[in-house]
Order: structure tokens, then C-alpha cells, then sequence
């Protein structure tokens, strides 16, 4: 690859200090003062220059991490594949990195990889354009310099912003082999910024996507996150498809899309993740759990037929198909503990919000998750086809009562049911499809009564 150091002074671009988070710029300017190098590089040089709010800055400096910790009282380094320092600031973290320099000739404690050329330690250290060098994309290689408020371009990063062209750095496959990662951040980076990739390193996403594979699962499942939470989701779930890798991270899912007629998989995944990206755009929290619950759902569904197909309960059915279809997806993605049991109460908290009784609605109402499962049956309502209109109607109006008047109205849905088992027991010689029928309507008929 040519390179060509290019200076962008202060004058010919738009970005301000004042655009610059005041936890950034104290940590460069310790830097400097220190008479370290010190620049902001990344996301946060690239979204400013788009006119766009960073999500988090990163700084590179010649300062050794070790060097890095001498310098702030609030730094801990972190990461043994890539060591790095992170300077705490409470919520907001600077993450500081050494500059990285080429692997040739060194010892496989700073520098390995493996057979398939995947870098397993990066951890030589060397110059600025060397740096510049080893990142992904040409976008995320332009340097902010401190000293002087110029931005450093080697790879032709302000021309490919410029054209909205997403370029990989040097060899597209040695890159991707290197870091198979990639292949998921070109895909973001894609989605997020609406720019083009360019041919090869488009093209070889569909010969080296495979690769995925071998990524230790809970980097792929913070990949995952990124790709769906950070505001972009929708657009990143269609790529991801394009691009042939949904498949890989959760190929039951994918499964399910392919299956399914009524492309109820697909839609419920579509509008979960409108409403997350229209949630974030507000500034609204969201949880992972929720949105790993909808990718699983119909799959898990499948399994809960398969047990209820081998005589199990409708309900033991629903925990043994929970419990099979979480531990089949860890095999590609890990799923953090705290969010696979939120997954789980989500979907066990569907029948009871589906058939409410005297007895447990009050429970249900008072459960910890009862929002996410409520906002999972107000979804579920939106794409599927069964009638569940007046129970969500119900659901919400309970929620704006006082307690006694949620007491009073889970004891008349009592009331409703006691009928309804009356009724049955007064039909028990009606053949099963009439009874189902009545037995149906006079469900929706108790509730719609409320
Ligand atoms: P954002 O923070 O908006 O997701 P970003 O570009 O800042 O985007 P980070 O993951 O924060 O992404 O990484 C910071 C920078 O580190 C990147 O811009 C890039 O220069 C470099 N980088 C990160 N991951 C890799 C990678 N896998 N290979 C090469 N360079 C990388
Ligand atoms: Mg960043």
C-alpha cells in the first residue's frame, strides 16, 4: 500500500476542542504536558468529523501502558491480547493504547498468531505511522494531534470519508485472517455511517465470513451488542443477512427465518429492532435480554413443540425448550448469565400474560420483569396473527389503577373463569373442536369484559 503522510492543519478541517469530551482532552493533555505523543484517534476523530456525537474517545500515545499508569491515579490496564489502559472517569472511560508496530521478527510474548493467521497477542509496540498501519479502516486511522490540533492522515482516511467509502487498511484478506472481527465492525461501520465498502473488502466478507467461527464466543457476543444496540440495529441486521453472517452467530434463528411462512421470525425481529433503534435515538435505555428473548423465540418455540410432541406439558415443555435453545446458542455467542435468565423469564411469563387467572395475574403484574414481558406481548401482538388484542388491552389498563383496584379487577377476571369452568364442564359431551371454540371465545369474552 502507498502511503503518504498527509497534515491537516486546524484550518482546513472542522473539528474543535470544544467538541472534544473534557475527560478526553484531560487525559491528552497530561500526555503531553508529560512530553509524550498524544492523540485522539478512532471513532470519536471519525464521528466528529461527520458531524456525528462519538460514542467513546480513544486516545493512542508512545507512552507504554505501564508508563500510562504512572501518570493517572485512575487507570487500570486491562486486556492480555492486546494490553491497554483505561483512565476512569465513573461511567465515561478513556481508553489509552500504545502505539502498535509491525509483528516480524518478534517474540511470540509481545507478537502470535495462529496456523489460520489470526493474531492471537498484539502487543509490539511502535511509531505513529506504523500504528496508522494496523487499524482496520482507513476512517478510524486519522489522528487528531494535541500539540497542534492537526489531523495526521498515511492511509487516505479524509478522502474515503469524504466519498463515504469504507477501505480496509493494506492486504483485505491478511487483514481479515488477522482478525476475523473485522468482517463484523465493516458491516457496523457500514450500517452506522451509510458508506460503501469498497470492492475487495465487500467481496471477501463472503469467502472469509466462515472465519467467524473461530472467535472465542463472548467476543463475538459483545460484537453482537454493538451491532444491535447501538442505534443502527435494523440496518446492521439486514448486512449482517446480505453478508451471509447472521447465519453464523445464530444460525437457529436464520433457521427459523427460512421456515417460516408467515415470516413471523422476521418480523418480530425487524420491529424489536425499530423500536430499539427509536428508543436509543430518544435517549432511552435498552436491555440486550429483551432483544436476544425475540431473536429466540420462535426458535425456542420449535423445541417447545418437539417436547410437547414427546409428551411433555405445555409449561415443562416451555422451561426444557428455554433451557435447550440458551445452551445451543452459547455454542456461538455467549449469553452473560444476568441476561439469559431475564430471556427466560420474558418467555415463562408469556402463558401466564396470556391467560391470566385470578390467582396468579396479581403475581404476574408484581413480577420484577413484569414490563419486559408485557412490552414482549405487545410486540408479539403487533406481528402475530392470534387474537391477543383485548389481553393487551387489559394488561395496560391494570397497570394505571391503584392496587385495590388491581385486586378487584384480577377478582372478577376470577369470576369470568369460574363461568368458563362451569360452562365446560356443562359441554364436556361436545365434541372438541365446538368445545375449543366456546372454550376460546368465552377466555377473550372474560377479559374483554374488564
Ligand atoms: P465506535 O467506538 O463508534 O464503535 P471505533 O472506531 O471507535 O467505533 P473502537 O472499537 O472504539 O471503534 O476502536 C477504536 C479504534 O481502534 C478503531 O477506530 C480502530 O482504529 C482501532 N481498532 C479497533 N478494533 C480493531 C480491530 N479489530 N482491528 C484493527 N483496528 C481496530
Ligand atoms: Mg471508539
Amino acid at each position: 500500500m502507498k502511503i503518504k503522510k498527509q497534515i491537516i492543519s486546524r484550518k482546513e478541517h472542522s473539528i474543535s476542542r470544544d467538541a472534544i469530551s473534557s475527560n478526553a482532552l484531560k487525559v491528552l493533555y497530561r500526555l503531553k504536558d508529560a512530553g509524550y505523543q498524544a492523540y485522539l484517534v478512532g471513532g470519536g476523530v471519525r464521528d466528529l468529523l461527520l458531524g456525528k456525537k462519538p460514542k467513546d474517545f480513544d486516545v493512542a500515545t508512545d507512552a507504554h501502558p505501564e508508563e500510562v499508569k504512572g501518570l493517572f491515579r485512575n487507570c487500570r490496564l486491562i486486556g492480555r491480547r492486546f494490553r491497554l489502559a483505561h483512565i476512569l472517569y465513573g461511567r465515561d472511560v478513556i481508553e489509552v493504547a500504545t502505539f502498535r508496530g509491525p509483528h516480524e521478527g518478534k517474540s511470540p510474548s509481545h507478537a502470535d498468531q495462529n496456523k489460520e493467521g489470526r493474531i492471537i497477542r498484539d502487543n509490539v509496540f511502535g511509531s505513529l505511522e506504523e500504528d496508522a498501519l494496523r487499524r482496520d479502516f482507513s476512517i478510524n486511522a486519522l489522528y487528531y494531534n494535541i500539540r497542534d490540533d492537526s489531523i495526521v492522515d498515511f492511509t487516505g482516511g479524509m478522502n474515503d470519508l469524504n466519498h463515504k467509502m469504507l477501505c480496509m487498511i493494506g492486504d483485505v484478506e491478511t487483514r481479515y485472517r488477522e482478525d476475523p472481527v473485522r468482517m463484523l465492525r465493516a458491516v457496523r461501520f457500514a450500517a452506522k455511517l451509510d458508506f460503501q465498502m469498497d470492492r475487495k473488502t465487500h467481496d471477501l466478507i463472503f469467502e472469509l465470513g466462515h472465519l467467524l467461527e473461530d472467535i472465542p464466543v463472548a467476543r463475538l457476543f459483545d460484537e453482537t451488542i454493538k451491532l444491535f444496540q447501538g442505534g443502527y440495529g435494523l440496518r446492521c441486521f439486514q448486512l449482517l443477512r446480505e453478508y451471509q453472517l447472521f447465519e453464523l452467530l445464530f444460525p437457529m434463528t436464520e433457521a427459523s427465518i427460512s421456515a417460516s411462512n408467515s415470516h413471523q421470525t422476521l418480523k418480530i425481529i425487524e420491529q424489536a429492532l425499530i423500536n430499539t433503534d427509536e428508543r436509543i435515538a430518544a435517549g432511552k435505555s435498552v436491555n440486550p435480554a429483551f432483544f436476544l428473548a425475540v431473536l429466540l423465540w420462535y426458535p425456542m418455540h420449535e423445541y417447545k413443540n418437539r417436547f410437547i410432541e414427546r409428551g411433555e406439558h405445555e409449561m415443562e415443555a416451555l422451561l426444557s425448550a428455554s433451557r435447550e435453545v440458551i445452551t445451543r446458542q452459547q455454542a456461538y455467542t455467549s449469553i452473560p448469565k444476568r441476561f439469559s435468565l431475564m430471556m427466560r423469564e420474558i418467555w415463562h411469563m408469556q402463558p401466564q400474560l396470556q391467560h391470566p387467572t385470578r390467582k396468579r395475574a396479581m403475581r404476574t403484574l408484581m413480577n420484577r420483569r413484569f414490563r419486559a414481558g408485557y412490552d414482549f406481548l405487545l410486540l408479539r401482538n403487533s406481528i402475530e396473527e392470534v387474537e391477543l388484542d383485548a389481553l393487551c388491552g387489559w394488561w395496560t389498563e391494570i397497570q394505571t389503577k391503584s392496587k385495590t383496584e388491581q385486586e378487584s379487577l384480577c377478582e372478577q377476571l376470577g369470576k369470568g373463569q369460574k363461568k368458563t369452568k362451569r360452562r365446560n364442564k356443562r359441554r364436556r359431551s361436545k365434541p372438541d373442536n365446538q368445545q375449543n371454540k366456546s372454550n376460546k371465545t368465552s377466555i377473550k369474552r372474560s377479559v374483554a369484559q374488564e
